[in-house]
Formats: C-alpha cells, structure tokens, sequence
C-alpha cells in the first residue's frame, strides 16, 4: 500500500494540475495522500471535481518559514483553510511571494541577466511565483543551459536570487497551523544542509513551538539517512512523515508514492491524519 503526505500541484510549482494528479495516485495506485502545494490551499478549491477511487485525502499545504535564518518548509495537515490566522498566513505568504519576485527579478538583472524584469512584467505576479519560473525564463532565454544550472548559479543558497528574508517565522507558522486544528511536520530535514548539532537544536525547537511529526523519508534516500533521520523522531518524539515531494512525473528519485520505505521500527504519522 503506497502512501505519499507531500506533493505539489500547478497551484504552485508542480507541472500536474490537482485532477492530473489524482489520476496519476491512481495509476501508482497510491491509496492515502495530501496535496502539499507551497503557501497554498487553493488546489483543494476545485476538489469536489477529483475522481478519487478509492484514494484517501489529507488537506495539506508547505509553508516557507524562517528559522536562525535558514529557509526552512513546514508540512501543515489537516487545517481549515477557512480560519481567519490561517487566511492571513496565507495572504502573508502571498505578498511575501509576490514581493519577492520583483526583487529576485532585480537582483538577477544586477548580476548581467537579461530581460528578467520585462518578462516578469509580461507574466505578472498574481498566480503563483516561485523561484523554478524563474530558473525557466533563465533556460527558455537560454541564459543557463539547465535547472539544476540556474539554481547553483543564480537562486540557490546564498546565490543573487536567493531572497528569502520575508516569510513568516517558524513560530508564527506553528502558531496559524495549530490554531487552525491543524498539525506541523518539519519538511525534508535534510535538505537545510544543517549539522548534526544545529539539526538537533531545530527539532528542539519545533517540538517546543508544538511540531508534532519529521519527515523521516523524502524521496528515495539513502538507507543510512533513514536510519539517522528515524532515530531522530524517535529521539524528539516526533511522528516519522514520509512523502516523495513530487512535481513532475518521470523523476525517478521523486515519483508518486514511490519514496523509500519507513523503518518498520517507526511510529508512521498516517493514523494522526485525517481524511476528508
Ligand atoms: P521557492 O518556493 O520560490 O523558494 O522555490 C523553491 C522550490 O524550488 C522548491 O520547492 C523546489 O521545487 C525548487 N528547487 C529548489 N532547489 C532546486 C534545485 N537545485 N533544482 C531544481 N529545483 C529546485
Ligand atoms: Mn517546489
Ligand atoms: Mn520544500
Ligand atoms: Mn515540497
């Protein structure tokens, strides 16, 4: 039984709409999954026009945060999108998305990129904007030769467009997740590229913020991250999460509920989730 909690649609920077992909959890034959577009409920808004099958749903979202300065991405299960803290977390997220992108598209332009403004100016900023349009105005003006090219040189870590300085906090996060009747899970602990120290001091402090699961698994990983990674929700008392973080098909490492399997060992976080 093949089960995913994090996935992203074209609600945000996924290439499948919220139909395409139920159709897709049903040909990987994934029976339980949530839809966790990025600052964003909106996919869920045209749901009663999913052919579910036999699928079980968990309403999801990732929210970009902030911690000690490192970017970090919170999983939200099971909120109402309609509460009011959970509406304006939502509402902040998008300014914060919308005024990122004019100064990424600035930034960019500073390092002798071209045609960056102009063309954000033509798209508009009202529909979801993250940094992967960005990495594709790049490949389309052929001012990198691939994806992976434009993150490591222009918007990854520490790169012109990595402006990250206006999401929420962590704290106020957690607050709108759990005020809303919803969980918090850490996302992907390691993509943070963290040390093991600062790892364990960011469980701390998401366990005290009231964080209540860890991505155990995300995508297929290596065995002895899982092994680390599910010592360390043991350790924190925090329920392991597994999800491929899919955006598009035909990505061997991310595809649909085919993430690397749970420590049987493990508390699953799946009977916390709801499904509506
Ligand atoms: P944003 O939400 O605008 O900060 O964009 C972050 C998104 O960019 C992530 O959720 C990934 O989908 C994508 N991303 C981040 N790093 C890379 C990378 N090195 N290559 C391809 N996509 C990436
Ligand atoms: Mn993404
Ligand atoms: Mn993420
Ligand atoms: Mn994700």
């Amino acid at each position: 039984m093949w089960v995913d909690f994090h996935m992203h649609s074209t609600a945000s920077d996924g290439v499948l709409t919220p139909q395409e992909l139920m159709a897709h959890a049903r040909a990987q034959q994934v029976h339980h999954l949530s839809i966790t577009d990025h600052d964003s409920f909106s996919a869920y808004e045209e749901r009663e026009q999913w052919d579910l099958g036999d699928i079980r749903i968990t309403v999801g979202a990732e929210f970009s945060t902030q911690w000690n300065g490192v970017g970090i991405h919170v999983l939200a299960y099971d909120c109402d999108p309609q509460a009011q803290c959970m509406q304006d977390l939502v509402a902040h997220q998008t300014d914060a998305r919308q005024q990122r992108a004019l100064r990424i598209a600035e930034r960019l332009e500073k390092q002798g990129l071209v045609g960056v403004k102009e063309w954000l100016d033509q798209r508009g900023i009202q529909r979801y904007i993250g940094r992967p349009d960005f990495a594709r105005f790049l490949l389309e003006t052929q001012q990198v030769k691939n994806i992976q090219q434009a993150f490591k040189k222009h918007l990854g870590a520490g790169k012109a467009g990595d402006v990250k300085q206006s999401w929420a906090t962590l704290e106020s996060v957690l607050q709108a997740i759990q005020e809303s009747g919803g969980m918090a899970v850490l996302a992907h602990p390691d993509k943070y590229k963290l040390t093991n120290s600062k790892l364990k001091r960011l469980l701390v402090g998401f366990k005290a913020l009231g964080g209540i699961g860890m991505e155990v698994v995300s995508g297929r990983q290596m065995p002895d991250r899982t092994e680390y990674l599910g010592r360390l929700s043991t350790e924190f008392e925090l329920l392991a999460s597994t999800g491929s973080d899919f955006h598009e098909p035909g990505k061997a490492w991310c595809e649909l509920g085919r993430q690397s399997a749970l420590p049987s060992t493990i508390a699953p976080i799946e009977q916390a989730l709801k499904s509506a």
